[in-house]
Formats: C-alpha cells, sequence, structure tokens
C-alpha cells in the first residue's frame, strides 16, 4: 500500500479537472485549483462543467473527502508535495504555444515554496519550457535544491478521459534525478503496480484491465517532445488518410475498404486512419502548429507538418464544396447540421470543424437547424440563435422540411437514427456525411441520396 500525497492540480479543465479526479480515485489527496472562481465555486458545488463519461460519478466519490477545490494557489502549493501544471497552452499569433499561463502559476508557486516541491508539467509544452520555468522560480528566490521540475504529458481524449487516464497505454515521466522521479513513481504506483484494477469499485472500463500501464522514465526534454510528436503524428495520419480519401474518390474506390486493409498492417494500426473532414479540437492544431515552430526555433525544417496542417484546411473546404454541388444554390436553403463538438462524446467545440463550416453555410444565405448530444450550449456562446440558425431537441426536429441533412461529428447516437423516419422528416432525402457513419448500401436502400468522404459518387 502507497501512501497518500497531498498533490496540487491547477487548471481545472478537461486535463486537470479529469487528473484530480483521477488522482483522488486511486487514493491520493488532491487540491483541484483554478483561478475561475465560477468555476470552482460550482466544482464545490457537485456541479460538472463539461462532459465527460464517470466524471459525475468520481467527483460524488471523493468530493468534500479526498477531492477539495479552491481559488488560492498559495495555500494548494504549501500543502503540496506535487504541483501539476493543467493550465491552457493556447496557440499564439506565431503559431507557437502561448506560454503566459504557465509563466504566470509558476511565479505564483515560486512565491509560496518553503520546503522541497515536485513541479510538473502537466499542460502539454514546448521543449525547453521546463529550464523556463526553473528561471522563473530561481528568479522568485526559491534555491535550486527546493524545488525540481519535471514533466508528465497527459495522452487522455476527450470523450474517454477518466478511462484513459486511469488506463493510460504509457505513463511518461520526464525528470532529471531520482528524488522527483520516486514522487512521480509513488503517485502513479496504484495504476502502474495494477493494484488499482482490483479494486471492487474501480471505474468499470478500466476494472477488468489486465495489463498495468507502463512508466516510461525519460529527460525532461524527452518528455516534452514525446508529446509533440504524438499529436503531429496522429494528426499527420489523419491527414494521411484524407489525402488517400480523396485518391479513392477520383478512382471510383471505397476509402473504408481501403483504410481497413492498410490498417490491418501492424506496424500501421487500425486507429486514426478514419478519413472525414478534418480533425479540430483543442490539442491537434495547435500542438501541431506549436511543434513546427518549436522545430524552426531549433533550425529543423518540418515541412511535412505544414503540409498536414494545408490538407487538413483542404479537406474542410472540399466538404463545403461537396455540399454546394449537391445543393446547387445555397441562399434560402435548410441545412439540418448534427454534430457541433470537434468529435463525439464530448461538448468540446474548440476549433470544431462544425462551427467553421456552419459560419459559412450562414454567411451564404442557409438556415441552419443543428443538434448535438452535448454541445449545444457551448456552441450557443459563439453562435448565438438568430432568425437564420436554431438549435433542435433531437436530429429528428433538426431534419425537419430540411433541403439536406450534414454529419460532421461522430456522436454514435447519430449511427442509431432510426433512418426510415430521418427519410420522411427531411424534406429532399440527402444526406451528406462527413464522418462516413453509414453503409452506402443501406443509406439507397432507405432512399437516401447519400454522399460521403473518400467514396466515389452518391448513391
Ligand atoms: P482548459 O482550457 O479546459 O483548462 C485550463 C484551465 O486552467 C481553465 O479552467 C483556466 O481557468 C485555468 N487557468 C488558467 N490560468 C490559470 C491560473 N493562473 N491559475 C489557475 N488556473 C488557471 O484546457 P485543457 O483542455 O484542460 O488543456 C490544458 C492543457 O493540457 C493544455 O496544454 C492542453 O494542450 C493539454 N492537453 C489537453 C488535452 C485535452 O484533450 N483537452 C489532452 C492532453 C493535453
Amino acid at each position: 500500500m502507497t501512501e497518500k500525497i497531498t498533490i496540487a492540480v491547477v487548471g481545472s479543465g478537461y486535463v486537470g479537472l479529469v487528473a484530480s479526479v483521477c488522482f483522488a480515485e486511486i487514493g491520493h489527496q488532491v487540491i483541484c485549483v483554478d483561478n475561475d472562481e465560477a468555476k470552482i465555486s460550482s466544482l464545490r458545488d457537485g456541479e460538472v462543467p463539461i462532459y465527460e463519461e464517470y466524471l459525475p460519478e468520481l467527483l460524488a466519490r471523493h468530493r468534500n473527502k479526498s477531492i477539495e477545490f479552491t481559488t488560492d494557489l498559495h495555500a494548494a502549493t504549501r500543502r503540496s508535495q506535487a504541483i501539476f501544471v493543467a493550465v491552457g497552452t493556447p496557440q499564439s499569433q506565431t503559431g507557437s504555444a502561448d506560454l503566459s499561463y504557465v509563466d504566470a502559476v509558476a511565479s505564483e508557486i515560486a512565491r509560496s515554496i518553503t520546503e522541497y516541491k515536485v513541479i510538473v508539467e502537466k499542460s502539454t509544452v514546448p521543449v525547453y519550457t521546463n529550464e523556463w520555468i526553473s528561471r522563473v522560480i530561481e528568479r522568485n528566490g526559491v534555491p535550486r535544491d527546493l524545488f525540481d521540475v519535471t514533466s508528465n504529458p497527459e495522452f487522455l481524449r476527450e470523450g474517454t478521459a477518466v478511462v484513459d487516464f486511469l488506463h493510460a497505454d504509457r505513463i511518461v515521466i520526464g525528470v532529471e534525478n531520482e528524488r522527483a522521479a520516486t514522487l512521480l513513481r509513488a503517485i502513479y504506483e496504484p495504476l502502474t503496480s495494477g493494484r488499482y484494477y482490483q479494486t471492487v469499485d474501480a471505474v468499470p472500463g478500466v476494472r477488468s484491465s489486465v495489463d498495468p500501464p507502463p512508466i516510461l522514465q525519460t529527460s525532461t526534454k524527452a518528455a516534452e517532445l514525446i508529446k509533440h510528436a504524438s499529436n503531429a503524428f496522429l494528426a499527420m495520419k489523419i491527414s494521411f488518410i484524407n489525402v488517400v480519401s480523396n485518391v479513392c474518390e477520383a478512382a471510383g474506390a471505397d476509402v473504408e475498404e481501403v483504410s481497413r486493409g492498410v490498417g490491418a498492417d501492424a506496424r500501421i494500426g487500425p486507429k486514426f486512419l478514419k478519413a472525414g473532414i478534418g480533425y479540430g479540437g483543442s490539442c491537434f492544431p495547435k500542438d501541431v502548429a506549436a511543434f513546427r515552430y518549436v522545430a524552426e526555433q531549433l533550425g529543423v525544417d518540418f515541412g511535412l507538418l505544414r503540409e498536414v496542417e494545408k490538407i487538413n484546411a483542404e479537406q474542410k473546404r472540399r466538404f463545403f464544396q461537396k455540399v454546394r454541388s449537391a445543393l446547387w444554390t445555397f441562399r434560402g436553403k435548410k441545412l439540418a447540421v448534427l454534430g457541433l463538438a470537434f468529435k463525439g462524446g464530448t461538448d468540446d467545440i474548440r476549433e470544431s470543424p462544425a462551427i467553421d463550416l456552419i459560419g459559412q453555410f450562414l454567411m451564404e444565405g442557409c438556415i441552419v437547424s443543428a443538434y448535438d448530444p452535448a454541445a449545444i450550449e457551448r456552441t450557443k456562446q459563439v453562435l448565438p440563435p438568430s432568425g437564420t440558425l436554431s438549435y433542435a431537441k433531437d436530429a429528428y426536429e433538426a431534419a425537419g422540411e430540411a433541403d439536406a441533412l450534414l454529419i460532421l461529428t461522430d456522436w454514435q447516437e447519430f449511427v442509431e437514427l432510426d433512418l426510415d423516419r430521418l427519410r420522411y422528416t427531411l424534406r429532399y432525402p440527402i444526406v451528406i456525411d462527413g464522418r462516413n457513419l453509414f453503409d452506402r448500401v443501406i443509406m439507397a436502400q432507405h432512399g437516401f441520396t447519400y454522399l460521403s468522404v473518400g467514396r466515389a459518387g452518391g448513391v
């Protein structure tokens, strides 16, 4: 049995909140910090600000016991052995990562250090950030032997964040000495030893796990690079299959078949080989740009990543053109849009291709009725309802009298739609599927004109 470690997590967003709740779940005492007072106060009331499976249950299990919420970073630092920094690292004008939140947190932490602390970069940050954080802390008068800065990048995926955290493919710890490594290893011990998975009330998705996640101990710089390289590689895989899908369209082949065949090669693997309207979200676009920028700064031309970005933008444009050629003219046409989130299973709309496309359709004079199982409220904040944009309570309401139905997010709920009901609800049975959710033959049997990605023509 490991000791209960007191951990502060700074930033209670998708990563910080999930990490906090999961650290509590594996037996630690967690102080979850954010400078957004409204967020902290609703978390204290037990309200979960994001849509994520198992998060409400775990929060309810640990709230007022092993997890507490505060805006007081000073007190949280004082009381903790490790401080995980999980604030945002958005993209700046130049494409580089904006590290001002990390900088601000580092200075604030520094002012509260009176005994040894391990500061952990949980946010995705460029290589060398650990050295900057150390410099900031030292500049604030903290002796070098009172702290270590480490890197523990997060690989969770929104939509399956809790399960991903509790059963990661690997846990990367970037450290420069054994003292810091020992603490990080102790924090993750309930997972790496497999002990957590034996507990009766472990999260269902991970309870039966037999293989505990391995810990990869690297240098801090390597850990920082692992995260950027991983995300850049995944984005590249998506852009790759998207170009292949365009070749398939031109050649009259089905990219789903091609993707199955390519992905069956163990050296390639089937994941992230799904053609669509391009990647989005709060990570891939900014991390690809940031990694490209870092490489440039280090004198390395990572032109491959420029191409990945170009293909991604082009994929969205091609979808827009597909809708245009299906409808001929746009002005006054009613579009039913299914999906707002950047992917299924989350309410996150950051850099969602759907939001961008809706904006373009509205500019062309379309009337849009949109539905998403989780992301409507967030979307209303950036695209408020208007004379030409409304939000529906379900897919069928959105489809009512629409000239075409567009699928922009891969929600499982959409796969399970009653196709006959949908067919009779639409004014014209045209479905333009940006996520290849349906079988073309089945759609044809149900009387749809079905256009998708990388599958030649319509049926
Ligand atoms: P987020 O925007 O959801 O959350 C960031 C939180 O930090 C916000 O609640 C904000 O109020 C808080 N914050 C900002 N400045 C603060 C300060 N000075 N003191 C206290 N709190 C502060 O962001 P996120 O999606 O959780 O991402 C956080 C980091 O993790 C980013 O670097 C991101 O790239 C990385 N990451 C994200 C994901 C993901 O799927 N979202 C996955 C892996 C890694």
